[in-house]
């Protein structure tokens, strides 16, 4: 599965979001048999519409959302990269995660302390992205000092790695994240997520604000706002005190509940589904009387990879695959109109999945 990583500073909220989530998915569980969740880790589904109307077309009895995880990565405080606070355990579990959803406090309250004093997102957000950019720069130095000499003896790769982490350093140095360093090669731009970099993660800022301001931000979150587009980055606005409210409600009460806040959704939803959007996914759907089913694969997967994300039997027996584009599918009103009109495509090993597609796997066992 994917995941996506939750840090910020402490006492900005990100245990009531985390919790709110993981309640959100206890209370669905029943319907997920594969849902686990383990202390700091909560699966959760991601809200597709697309998923609900091919459920109705195809009249299916259970519809199965696709899952994304996430991981509260509690611990960074100023000082992380050199040891303070959990550092090291904080760096480890932050290196295994997909992306990262950086939580930050934009709401007052005198109540609750901030670390440093008073509340400035943005502030905070340099902050925490200073303890990732240190410790990319000291693994980095690390890893370079061993490249030297394999490189000097004429290890081929050694010296291309060397001089991609040379550039990268280059650009740490400057107090940039990894993420926005360009001039990379096409091979090197490959070779990146390998080197498994804190702050070469895609990241998505979730602005924390009082309950009153979660239907129109406030001036904290316009500042993140900004910071984040410049960046090309993400952000959403949630009120992780109105989302654990949520959580618990039964559905019914939670439509009016978010009704009466000006609201048309959860943010949990728009978290999820900005989460899901951050990583470079697809998601493709197996449609059927006993269920309606989203799946998800890397961008670029081929129709075997994607038939053994179902089975590995799938992929290994795999014959060919029989396609319907979300978009056809809607237009005829359902597969047996998709085939009438002929959108139904037969598409054999080399086929690249394109996002929504509606597949039927033929395969032997
Ligand atoms: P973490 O250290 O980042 O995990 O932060 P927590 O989730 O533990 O929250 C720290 C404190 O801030 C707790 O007392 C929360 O109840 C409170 N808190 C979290 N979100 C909000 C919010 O949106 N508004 C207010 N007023 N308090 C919040």
């Amino acid at each position: 599965g994917f995941n996506c990583g939750i840090v910020g500073l402490p006492n900005v909220g990100k245990s009531t979001l985390f919790n709110a989530l993981t309640q959100t998915a206890a209370a669905e569980a029943a319907n997920y048999p594969f849902c686990t969740i383990e202390p700091n880790t909560g699966r959760v589904s991601v809200p597709d519409s697309r998923l609900d109307e091919l459920a109705v077309l195809a009249k299916s009895a259970t519809i199965i959302p696709t899952q994304l995880e996430f991981v509260d990565i509690a611990g960074l405080v100023r000082g992380a990269s050199q040891g303070e606070g959990l550092g090291n355990k904080f760096l480890g579990t932050i290196r295994e995660v997909d992306a990262i959803a950086h939580v930050l406090r934009c709401f007052e309250d005198t109540e609750i302390t901030h670390v440093d004093g008073d509340v400035d997102p943005v502030r905070d957000a340099a902050t925490v992205e200073t303890e990732l950019m240190l410790a990319d720069l000291d693994s980095l130095e690390k890893r370079m000092a061993a490249l030297v000499k394999k490189s000097r003896g004429g290890d081929i790769d050694a010296k291309a790695d060397l001089a991609l982490m040379e550039k990268l350093f280059a650009h740490l140095s400057d107090g940039k994240p990894v993420r926005s360093t360009d001039g990379l090669t096409d091979a090197e731009t490959l070779r990146l997520p390998y080197l498994q970099l804190l702050t070469s993660k895609p990241v998505l800022y979730v602005c924390n604000v009082a309950e009153g301001d979660a239907a129109t931000g406030n001036d904290y979150t316009k500042l993140v706002a900004e910071k984040a587009a410049s960046e090309g980055a993400a952000h959403v606005v949630v009120s992780a005190a109105i989302e654990s409210e949520i959580a618990q409600l039964e559905d019914d009460d939670k439509a009016e509940f978010l009704s009466e806040l000006g609201l048309s959704e959860t943010g949990l939803s728009r978290l999820i589904r900005a989460g899901y959007g951050l990583l470079d996914l697809l998601t493709f759907f197996t449609v059927g009387p006993k269920e309606a089913r989203a799946w998800t694969v890397a961008a670029g997967a081929s129709a075997p990879q994607a038939a053994g994300v179902i089975h590995t039997d799938f992929q290994r027996g795999f014959i060919r695959a029989e396609t319907i584009s979300f978009a056809d599918y809607i237009a005829c009103q359902g597969e047996s109109g998709a085939k009438d009109a002929g959108k139904l495509r037969v598409e054999g090993s080399d086929y690249k999945v394109v996002d929504g597609d509606v597949f039927h796997f033929r395969f032997n066992v």
